[in-house]
């Protein structure tokens, strides 16, 4: 899937991955082209590369806006023997070297040979607040530090019109979100920081769905992670749940808050590792333990 964002001085393509909806962007530039995150499965990486191709512009570089592996293991594909630099901040540099053998042990059951045999890492790493002029285009960086993931980066790119800003999955596009790397707190100070910086007007070019105008977007997802976390909760702490039934009323419960499946299996997936950073079976037990013994 290739759609054209903008028809400017930039040109922004969204590609969207068939493995699960996953999302890269092609900027094409009066000369060359820049592709931001990658998507996860070799296939992908290989079709993204022939959207590249049919730009008929240089690929001059690789944008990885965050840690995780539906971001960067199709650069692999996407890049094969080309020598084209790859870009990240240092942190997100940083946790994909130090995750990607847990990534593979998790990845290669789930997605067999479309997670690729070797991964491409980084080669250039960029700092806060840094302008980086990839061929005729020049993107300002924000380093967030964990947030979705254990490290995450905004790129902006201003041209003629409004500003569009590559987020990665800072903000999800009205899908169901992962919360499993347990940065929720960070994460909702980023979407505060974020709607201050980000202009009004700003273009937010997500890593999961469709692009959306404005800031209104962040303010949604804010609400997504409170909910989960209400959410979460209250089927510990009150209705004392865990396990599957665990799963499946929070699952019931963020339907109610967003009625689609989109990515929920990734909300799914975060149910157990946020009951562990949030403590909250050892508190229900605890508290179980106390009623049992007639202390409450
Ligand atoms: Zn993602």
């Amino acid at each position: 899937m290739l759609r054209s964002m903008k028809a400017e001085r930039t040109i922004v393509h969204r590609f969207e991955a068939s493995l699960f909806p996953v999302n890269a962007y092609l900027v094409e530039t009066s000369t060359s082209v820049v592709v931001v995150d990658a998507t996860l499965g070799v296939s992908d990486g290989k079709t993204l590369r022939s959207r590249v191709d049919t730009l008929k512009r240089p690929l001059a570089a690789v944008i990885v806006t965050h840690a995780h592996p539906d971001h960067y293991g199709g650069v692999a594909a996407l890049l094969g023997d080309a020598d084209v630099p790859v870009y990240a901040v240092a942190g997100v540099n940083d946790v994909i070297r130090r995750d990607d053998a847990a990534k593979e042990q998790i990845l290669r059951p789930m997605f067999g040979d479309e997670w690729p045999a070797t991964r491409r890492f980084p080669s250039h790493t960029v700092q806060d607040g840094e302008l980086v002029s990839i061929a005729d285009a020049v993107f300002a960086v924000t380093d967030l530090g964990p947030s979705e993931s254990p490290h995450d980066s905004l790129w902006r790119l201003d041209s003629d019109g409004a500003p569009q800003v590559f987020v990665g999955d800072l903000v999800y596009s009205h899908m169901h979100a992962f919360l499993a790397d347990g940065f929720y707190d960070r994460w909702l100070v980023n979407l505060e920081r974020t709607t201050r910086e980000v202009p009004a007007d700003a273009m937010l070019f997500m890593g999961h769905g469709q692009p959306v105008s404005g800031q209104a977007i962040l303010h949604w997802q804010a609400s997504y992670i409170r909910r989960f976390l209400d959410v979460l909760r209250t089927a510990v702490e009150r209705d004392g749940l865990q396990g599957d039934p665990l799963k499946d009323a929070v699952s019931t419960q963020m339907k109610r808050f967003l009625p689609k499946d989109d990515l929920l299996f990734l909300m799914q997936l975060s149910v157990e590792p946020m009951c562990i950073r949030l403590g909250l079976h050892q508190r229900s037990q605890s508290a179980a333990a106390s009623s049992a013994k007639g202390e409450r």
